[in-house]
């Protein structure tokens, strides 16, 4: 048993600065990169233990404690879309999210947005309170730690610090949780840690480093032990057609090895379908990740926690957010096959209830709007990915004379197919389409309440 990586989202609501963090952090571990790797993976950032502990060496003399686990693994692309496509069965392949907040303008709807998804799906999170930079007469101590700076500043710049992350606490009291300034928490299990920071000037970037590997490695411990030499499980993040190497898809490698030759199975829309691994790629490690683009290297194998692109034939219609398994014995695959096509039609179905018709385009997306619109009571008789076609308007117009209120498409990310557009031209179908999961939810909501009124 070893301890893996944590994976590491990064939420948050437009311009709250998560592109800005990740690259504040990246960005500190290549300047750092003398204490340790910094190693580029397919769709996430990997930085190591050693540069962590570099970063944060005063604040380790503070607190004290061993770091086991080997490094943190970022998500490369912020934001509630790439979030959706982390799945696995009954929860998120990540295992820490920070939810960053602009201190000026406080929760915003994505934040709510945010905590409401770590919520549901029992992710620890803290927050990241960005851009302390611009509290009206803040002295900036670029890269220090948080606890450093905040006593430089006047005492009324500490006051109006206090201030926004009080609003912070007030506000995460209304989803039931009990939060603080992190440096003043007493027991993390109990209390949300609230970490001011700033990805422009750096302060506070090693308290929160720090603080995510202490959390993750204390209260995650069970779920980070892994056998790394056993069969790898992941998930597809994205699939693509590469010139001159035909399809792959890029995964994120939770459990477990994954080699050259290996067989894998994967969802795809008309069920389980398998592939044998002909090579596997990971960027050129290179001091500063801008030139590593599109610069591959091909390896033999790769231990969990890793982002990682795979090619092989067979892959042209992998869905993103499916598992996928790698086996290698055929005894496996019974259990394996059982466990992908419960997965898929828990999310893909058609039933005979009355409900709406739901689409969307990958199936993280379309699970998160089943589960909004299941929260909000309202049936769903058929939820499937892709574009809305004839069929699926056939179906609302069979409902017009069930139950109007559920003459309804709604569509996520989606649209409407060609052959198809004639017949909502001459037919009155109500048809919802928005690429924000939760104005859909709650547009759908008012046009029930509309109709039933
Ligand atoms: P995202 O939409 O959450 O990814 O936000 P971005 O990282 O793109 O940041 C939005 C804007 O806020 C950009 O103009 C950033 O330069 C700015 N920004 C981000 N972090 C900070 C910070 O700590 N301080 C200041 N002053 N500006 C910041
Ligand atoms: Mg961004």
């Amino acid at each position: 048993m070893a301890i893996r990586s944590p994976i590491i989202v990064v939420l948050g609501h437009v311009d709250a600065g998560k592109t800005s963090l990740l690259d504040r952090i990246r960005n500190t571990s290549i300047i750092n990169k003398e204490a340790g790797e910094m190693t580029q993976h397919i769709g996430a950032t990997e930085v190591s233990i050693e540069v962590i502990k570099n970063i944060s060496k005063t604040l380790l003399n503070i607190y004290k404690f061993e770091l086991k686990i080997p490094s943190l693994l970022f998500i490369d692309t912020p934001g509630h879309e790439a979030f959706s496509n982390l799945r696995k069965r009954g929860g998120s392949v990540s295992d820490f999210a920070i939810i960053v907040v602009d201190i000026l303008e406080g929760f915003q709807k994505q934040t709510y947005e945010a905590i409401e998804i770590c919520k549901n799906l029992k992710i620890p999170f803290l927050i990241a309170l960005n851009k302390i930079d611009r509290i009206d007469g803040w002295k900036p101590n670029n890269e220090k730690p948080f606890i450093e700076t905040i006593k430089q500043q006047d005492q009324k710049v500490q006051a109006k610090l206090d201030e926004y992350v009080y609003n912070i606490v007030v506000k995460l009291y209304e989803f039931g949780f009990d939060s603080d300034r992190y440096d003043r928490i007493k027991d993390f299990r109990k209390q949300v840690a609230i970490i001011p920071l700033s990805a422009r000037t750096g302060e506070g970037i090693p308290d929160l480093l720090l603080l995510i590997s202490g959390l993750s490695q204390r209260f995650l411990e069970e779920k980070l032990k892994i056998n790394v030499e056993g069969s790898g499980i992941g998930v597809i993040l994205e699939r693509k057609e590469e010139k001159g190497i035909g399809d792959v898809i890029d995964i994120i490698l939770y459990d477990g090895r994954i080699k050259k030759g290996d067989k894998i199975a994967f969802l795809t829309r008309n069920g389980v379908k398998y592939a044998k691994i002909k090579s596997l790629l990971k960027p050129q490690n290179l001091t500063d990740i801008r030139f590593a683009k599109n610069k591959f290297n091909e390896i033999n194998e790769v231990y969990a926690a890793a982002g990682i692109r795979i090619v092989a034939d067979n892959l042209e219609d992998a869905l993103p957010g499916s598992t996928i398994y790698v086996f290698n014995k055929d005894e496996e695959l019974k259990d394996i096959e059982n466990r992908l096509k419960a997965d898929i039609s828990d999310i893909i179905f058609n039933t005979d209830k009355e409900g709406i018709v739901v689409k969307s385009d990958t199936l993280g997306s379309l699970e998160v709007l089943t589960r909004l619109l299941k929260e909000r009571n309202i049936p769903i008789k058929k939820a499937d990915i892709g574009d809305i076609e004839k069929n699926d308007i056939d179906i609302a117009l069979s409902m017009k004379e069930k139950n109007i209120e559920y003459a309804v498409i709604v569509g996520f990310n989606v649209r409407i197919s060609k052959n198809a557009e004639d017949i909502v031209k001459n037919n009155n179908v109500k048809i919802i389409i928005s690429d924000i999961i939760y104005d859909l939810a709650e547009k759908i909501d008012n046009y029930i309440k509309d109709i039933k009124s």
